[in-house]
Order: C-alpha cells, then sequence, then structure tokens
C-alpha cells in the first residue's frame, strides 16, 4: 500500500465514492458493501485477471473491464451489475462447466464449492455448450493431498500461494488454453516433489475439489485461507 496515495472520488452502481487512487475496483466495492463475483481473486496474494468473473462496466469505455486490476481513477463511473454483466458472468460459469468435469454430486468439494456457490447465486442453470470432458488424470501419489485435473479451473491460486506466501515454488502451469495443466516441480508425479513442503497452504486456498486433502473433512478446509490477509501483512511488517 502506498502511504502517499491519492484520494479520487468517483461513482460505483450511482454512488459517489471516495477512495485511494492505488486501490482497484473491487477492493473499493468490497469495502463499501458491493459484491462483484471472483474465482481466481483471493485476498492477500497477487491479482490475475484471470477468471474474467469480476468483470464491471466503466462508462468511458465500451469494453467490460476486471475489477481486481482497475485501479480507481478521478471521475470514472462504475457499474458493477447489470443485464449485460449477468449474462456475460453466466456464459462464463458455463465454459467452466463444459470445458472439465464438474459434477457436483460426485465431487469432495459438494457443498462448499465456491464454483458451486456461484453457479446458485448468479442463477445458472443450464450448459449451452458442448462438454469437452477430456481425460486427465488425478494425481494421488502424495502422502496426504491429492489433485484432479478433472476438477481444477486453472485459477492459479495454488499456484501462486505455493509461491508467494510458502516460498517453494512447487507448483506451476504448463502450456496453454484447453490443454493447460497443474503441475508438480518439472511434470513430475507430487509424491516425488523435493520441493514440496507440505505445508496444505495450496489445499486451503483452491476454490473447487480440484485440491483435497486424504482422510480429512471438507468442511475443515473450507475456512483457512483467512490466513492469508494475516500472512501478507505481517510479511510486510503490519499488523
Ligand atoms: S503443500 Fe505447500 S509447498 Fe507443497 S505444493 Fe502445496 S503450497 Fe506448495
Ligand atoms: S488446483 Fe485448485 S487452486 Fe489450483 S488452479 Fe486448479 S482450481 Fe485453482
Amino acid at each position: 500500500m502506498n502511504e502517499s496515495a491519492r484520494i479520487v472520488t468517483f461513482k460505483m452502481d450511482g454512488r459517489e465514492i471516495g477512495a485511494r487512487e492505488d486501490e482497484t475496483i473491487l477492493q473499493v466495492a468490497t469495502d463499501n458493501g458491493i459484491f462483484i463475483p471472483t474465482l481466481c481473486y483471493l485476498e492477500g496474494l497477487s491479482a490475475m485477471g484471470g477468471c474474467r468473473l469480476c468483470m464491471v462496466e466503466v462508462k468511458e469505455t465500451s469494453k467490460l473491464v476486471p475489477s481486481c486490476v482497475t485501479y480507481a481513477r478521478e471521475g470514472m463511473e462504475v457499474i458493477t451489475n447489470s443485464e449485460r454483466l449477468a449474462k456475460y458472468r453466466i456464459m462464463l460459469l458455463e465454459l467452466f462447466f463444459a470445458e472439465r468435469n464438474h459434477i457436483c454430486a460426485i465431487c469432495v468439494a459438494n457443498g462448499r464449492c465456491e464454483l458451486q456457490n456461484l453457479t446458485v447465486n448468479l442463477g445458472m442453470t443450464h450448459v449451452h455448450f458442448p462438454y469437452f470432458y477430456p481425460r486427465v488424470p488425478v494425481d494421488a501419489s502424495h502422502e496426504r493431498f491429492v489433485l484432479d485435473h478433472n476438477r481444477c479451473i486453472l485459477c492459479t491460486r495454488c499456484v501462486r500461494v505455493c509461491a508467494e506466501i510458502e516460498g517453494a515454488h512447487t507448483l506451476d502451469v504448463m502450456t496453454r488454453g484447453m490443454d493447460s495443466r497443474i503441475i508438480t516441480d518439472l511434470n513430475q508425479a507430487w509424491g516425488s516433489s523435493v520441493t514440496c513442503t507440505r505445508c496444505g497452504k495450496c489445499v486451503n486456498v483452491c476454490p473447487t475439489g480440484a485440491l483435497s486433502e486424504k482422510g480429512k473433512a471438507v468442511a475443515d478446509i473450507a475456512v483457512k485461507k483467512q490466513f492469508l490477509p494475516y500472512l501478507t501483512r505481517m510479511r510486510r511488517g503490519k499488523q
């Protein structure tokens, strides 16, 4: 946070709002009780603007902008909820469901999954795209954790927490587009990784059932991402 950042005023959903110029639209919305859906964003990790669910309208441009990486500017007019945004967000959710196998009834995260919760809250009822369902493996080689690529939405929260908070850099993304996969070390079995500290941070921040802990109740995993803002503040020497 930049202590000398200027204060800017702008409109959000018709309300006059004051914010620091180094705050993103998403941060300002959250501070003002305005809900913007997100999946790849997680407070305490760097923002990547990858999932596009947090797109908002800005009056000066016809393009939608990702609110997690767009900063507040003097005089801007932001709309966080509209018919256009609602349709767009549902389409994005449908694409997640079309790309890999998200059959909630047989998923370890059923009932605590952020993707599942958003489909309910945003009103997604059908998938209007052909299902791809690629044949992707499950890596259960780690003595404590499981990585099921079928449930992965490539939000990279696990990659970022492993690099930015744990400092292990065990996880990464391999290839591009539909063939993208989360890998451990040099694309080897997770169980043979020499860099993994077995801290479990990646499992705690995963929004779906892609990462899970062997023999642990799913409900125990759900609340633990709260450690992130705390660790980030401590690392910067602020409490
Ligand atoms: S358990 Fe910790 S070190 Fe291992 S991959 Fe996950 S976050 Fe990285
Ligand atoms: S394994 Fe989980 S946290 Fe990692 S990219 Fe996939 S969905 Fe996101």
